[in-house]
């Protein structure tokens, strides 16, 4: 058994593994760069290791720094959250070749699934809907045009390595289409290092889908149903609901099972979530993520599964506690990231929290780092906080939200909680009327 983990990572989502490993009776290290020496991950754990300066590259993303602080420390696992190294496949690696467990699925499950190219030829080998596209990286300008012309605009234009909603360029017609495939290059070999790029079908109204799933090293796989991301700004989701209106039961069963199945046959071992775009009652694959995921507490509160639980769990080579029979789908919830932001322009805001108070009372969960007094430093992900919501029905989470969004005091920088607060009242989003396209839309008029 894991007797202590080292956290590799920060701010709310540190904090969330660490009350999981302190739920199991595992010990703790925090890391931290000199930024973050008063975090409330550093203050809560047994152990912590200054990592390195502020910027990520010398601190949260440097591999040296983070497997000593583990061997110094007498670690045998990391968890590498979300961001930072959590997709990084050498990493993974590197973890085991000295000889500790890495939190998450093996490297080559990492590095097939971070290659989007090959992520989307995996799941249409196991038989899996795909966003129609090219099929494989457009290695030209003249075969890229071929592809389109076959695929139909509008088009994407996305990279092989893209992430964080970066990397994409819409075609609408032949006359864009030159200028969006250089720029994807061009953009891409910059921010990604890897300039292969392919072509998928520009779906206009579609719905962000996506499914959690668990798998252990037994062959053992369960889904534990989906969550509706698309509320997104920049194609970066910032409201998530459990479960979506549009899916029905018998639905999401099949299609649920189809998918733990195909993880298992892959033998995937770890959580992982696979997204989808939902248009005309379809639902189509676009990537995976091989990691915990931001929103992945509204699938908590609807299933009772603590997620990082058996994400530990099944990282030290244990048997997954829960079948797909034992999981049933109960009443609603939804999630509002909190991002220190300025809710029109999105900028990002720093600064220290002069007022803090938490909502409280029946159905609302907030994870988060937060403290009277603590810093938001300019230098990372501006998410400070998620309020999260659970209730029998849609309306009646709605109802708590908009009483949660009212009483929650964060003072000192720029958040989205106006942003949120208009959205829990906003009739489309009342009535589950919107699609990945929807906030845009809205900001046009705001
Ligand atoms: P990332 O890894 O950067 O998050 P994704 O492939 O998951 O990239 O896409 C992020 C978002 O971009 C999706 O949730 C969706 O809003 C939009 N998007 C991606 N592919 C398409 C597509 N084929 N048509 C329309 N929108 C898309």
């Amino acid at each position: 058994m894991i007797k202590k983990i080292l956290i590799a990572n920060r701010g709310e989502i540190a904090v969330r593994i660490l009350r999981a490993c302190k739920d199991l009776g595992i010990q703790t290290v925090a890391v931290h760069s000199t930024a973050d020496a008063e975090a409330m991950c550093v203050r809560l754990a047994d152990e912590s290791v200054c990592i390195g300066p502020p910027a990520p590259r010398e601190s949260y993303l440097n591999i040296p720094a983070i497997i000593s602080a583990a061997c110094i420390t007498g670690a045998d696992a990391i968890h590498p959250g979300f961001g930072f190294l959590s997709e990084n496949a050498t990493f993974a690696h590197m973890v085991e070749e000295h000889g500790l467990m890495f939190v998450g699925p093996k490297a080559d499950h990492i590095a097939m699934m971070g290659d989007k190219i090959m992520a989307k030829k995996t799941i249409t080998k196991l038989g899996l809907p795909t966003v129609p596209g090219s099929g494989g990286a457009v290695t030209s300008a003249d075969k890229a045009l071929r592809a389109a012309a076959e695929i139909g605009y509008p088009l994407l234009v996305k990279a092989a390595g893209g992430g964080g909603g970066r990397g994409m360029k819409v075609a609408r017609s032949k006359t864009e289409f030159a200028e969006a495939y250089e720029t994807a290059k061009r953009e891409a070999a910059i921010a990604f290092g890897n300039d292969r790029v392919y072509l998928e079908k520009y779906l206009e109204k579609p719905r962000h889908i996506e499914f959690q799933i668990i798998a252990d090293k037994y062959g053992n796989a369960v889904h534990l149903g989906e969550r509706d991301c698309s509320l997104q700004r920049r194609n970066q989701k910032i409201w998530e609901e459990a479960p979506s209106v549009v899916l029905n039961p018998e639905f999401r069963d099949e299609f649920g099972r189809k998918i733990a199945q195909s993880m298992s046959q892959l033998g995937y071992v770890g959580v992982g979530t696979l997204e989808f775009l939902y248009e005309d009652g379809q639902l189509f694959f676009i990537e995976m993520n091989t990691r915990i995921q931001v929103e992945h507490p509204i699938t908590e509160m609807i299933t009772g599964v603590d997620i990082i639980r058996e994400q530990i769990l099944v990282a030290d080579g244990q048997k997954l506690s829960i079948r797909q029979d034992d999981i049933s789908f109960r009443g609603h919830a939804i999630e509002c990231r909190i991002n220190a932001e300025n809710y029109k322009t999105f900028i990002p805001s720093a600064g220290t929290i002069s007022n803090y108070h938490c909502p409280g009372g029946p159905g609302i969960r907030v994870d988060s780092a937060l403290y009277d007094g603590c810093k938001i430093p300019p230098y990372y992900d501006s998410l400070i906080a998620k309020l999260i919501v659970h209730a029998n029905d849609r309306q009646q989470c709605l109802a708590r939200l908009r009483r949660a969004l009212r009483e929650y005091v964060i003072d000192g920088v720029d958040t989205l909680m106006p942003l949120h607060i208009e959205l829990a009242d906003n009739i489309n989003v009342v009535n589950a009327d919107f699609d990945i396209h929807f906030l845009e839309k809205l900001y046009n008029t705001l």
